[in-house]
């Protein structure tokens, strides 16, 4: 059995999960809601990982030496 899409009306149909363009899981689709769930999103969140450009990239944390 597999899971329903996000949209939940294609039950019958294979899904598969879908990524923007960081690697994060944006949900569960079938191909024929996949471009209706990737219209919710930006764009850019899509095809630019560096979208959220407003969060700073580095990270804080202070390297340890041993
Ligand atoms: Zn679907």
């Amino acid at each position: 059995m597999g899971k329903e899409c996000k949209i939940g009306r294609h039950r019958e149909d294979y899904t598969y999960t879908i990524y923007d363009a960081r690697g994060i899981p944006l949900g569960i689709v079938c191909n024929k809601c996949e471009a209706e769930v990737k219209s919710q999103f930006r764009p850019d969140v899509l095809t630019d990982n560096n979208y959220w450009s407003d969060e700073p990239i580095e990270a804080d944390e202070p390297e340890e030496w041993f």
